[in-house]
């Protein structure tokens, strides 16, 4: 036992730095999946702005026709003017002169509005474009760095798994399966030393509670797993203890 023991102990080492390097390379995951997320964002906030713009423009459009038409009915109205006999008739074409021209000038306000919208637009677009190419080039760049990271983790991880492979081949099946019961609920110290204090009692260094005399000669004796009795966690006793 004492040898499956010292195998625990190392398979639990082995355990404890594959789960390392599988939250490292979930970190880098991580940190990639938040970039293109960024970089998505920022494509859909352009396209966002670009169809803005779109409509600024179209706006634009409207206003030049509008424009044209109130300007058309100023000359028809003045030329109309030029032609009225009796001077009701003159008043009223010259109330609707003054109504057209207040038009315009809600026109012209339109227009400055338009203008400025466009401007704000334009400005907001080549930020946010400049971002966004920022973003990707810098995408670009780290995209090699990463993979290969993430090809080097990975190779890391095999290594790990075929040296814990090995070292599980020598290990019998039923403490495999006890360890591995462990590991779901104790996880990341399945196998733990059993500490000695300054009077000389004994505790589980997994749980801190008390361990009977007989649960030490039992783990000396060496021809059982023995187990915490209050945690479950196999204990194993520190190289001096054992002499
Ligand atoms: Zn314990």
């Amino acid at each position: 036992m004492k040898e499956t023991l010292k195998k625990l102990v190392e398979l639990q080492g082995i355990d404890s730095e594959k789960l390392d390097l599988k939250y490292k390379r979930q970190e880098v995951l991580n940190s990639l999946v938040a970039d293109k997320e960024e970089y998505k964002s920022l494509e859909r906030r352009v396209a966002e702005e670009k169809q803005r713009q779109q409509s600024i423009r179209e706006e634009g459009q409207r206003l030049v026709r509008e424009q044209a038409q109130l300007e058309a009915r100023d000359s028809e109205l003045r030329k109309r003017l030029d032609i009225v006999r009796n001077t009701a008739e003159s008043q009223a074409v010259g109330r609707e002169i003054v109504a057209n021209e207040n038009k315009l000038q809600e026109h012209f306000e339109k227009v400055d509005r338009q203008h400025s919208d466009l401007e704000e637009s334009l400005q907001r677009l080549a930020a946010l474009q400049s971002q966004f190419f920022t973003k990707r080039a810098e995408l670009a760049d780290k995209m090699p760095g990463i993979k290969q990271t993430l090809a080097a983790m990975d190779k890391e991880i095999e290594k790990v798994d075929a040296k814990r492979k090995s070292l599980c081949s020598g290990i019998p099946q039923a403490v495999m399966q006890q360890y591995t019961d462990l590991i779901r609920t104790r996880a990341p110290y399945m196998v733990v030393e059993v500490q000695t204090t300054g009077d000389g009692d004994h505790t589980c260094s997994g749980c801190n509670i008390g361990l009977p005399p007989q649960v030490i000669g039992d783990i000396m004796k060496g021809d059982q797993l023995v187990c915490c009795e209050n945690c479950g966690r196999i204990l194993y006793l520190a190289e001096k203890e054992e002499k």
